[in-house]
């Protein structure tokens, strides 16, 4: 976690810090180590979110785009009676997943359960190979910035996250990341759009939940881009 409850209001780890989980007020300890992001760990062995990743740079990057008060925000479900922590929940209730380790599908769709209006935005340089598979693999950016490609790489990725809410995968380019507009898993042909992350940030944060086209799941619309 970035932040923990410490002398009342949350507070980034600092060295030897001690603090409070926001979520289940279980003591916790700052890891300001020398090689890894600075953060709050729960002093007990397990985090209160099952759902926790470890955070990278990556994380954190993308979490510091956006306001501190939208980061790391706890939403508790009523029915499933379960809380868990957003990585950025905007003020219009828009729920960024940042997510770098693979996880099974059945969690996938319990984080789309309870978040409902959520995207996902994948860390594409976890595999080397990935990045440059799919620039290989794709055609040039028409003048709206789509490319279809087809994937014959034996990487999961464009497998694992198919899904119908909107999944981005960012392969640290300078230029920007990848909206997969729509990915077919049987013929691993696919279509994205690039992004440009002053421009996602600034529609995210307008509430734009970017769930008109849905996911990579999601049929096409009958278009002519
Ligand atoms: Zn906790």
């Amino acid at each position: 976690m970035k932040y923990a409850v410490v002398d009342g209001r949350r507070q980034e780890a600092f060295p030897k810090g001690r603090g409070t989980c926001p979520m289940c007020s279980g003591a916790t300890i700052a890891r300001c180590g020398q090689f890894v992001v600075h953060h709050w760990a729960h002093d007990a062995l397990a985090s209160c979110d099952r759902w926790a990743e470890r955070e990278t740079p990556w994380h954190r990057q993308w979490k510091n785009r956006f306001p501190e008060a939208w980061q790391e925000v706890a939403s508790f479900d009523d029915v499933l009676t379960e809380c868990h922590i957003a990585d950025v929940k905007t003020p219009s209730g828009l729920v960024l997943e940042f997510q770098r380790s693979t996880i099974l599908p059945t969690e996938v769709d319990a984080r789309e359960r309870f978040y409902k209006r959520m995207v996902w935005i994948i860390d594409g340089s976890r595999n080397e190979f990935d990045a440059i598979n799919f620039n290989n693999m794709r055609s040039h950016p028409n003048s709206a910035g789509l490319v279809k490609f087809q994937w014959f790489s034996r990487s999961k990725l464009f497998h694992r996250w198919h899904r119908t809410v909107p999944v981005f995968v960012d392969f640290g380019s300078a230029y920007g990341f990848w909206r997969i507009l729509h990915f077919d898993p049987l013929t691993s042909v696919g279509l994205a759009g690039l992004v440009d992350v002053d421009g996602f940030v600034s529609l995210a944060s307008g509430g734009t939940d970017f769930s008109a086209n849905g996911g990579p799941a999601t049929p096409l619309p009958i278009r002519t881009a």
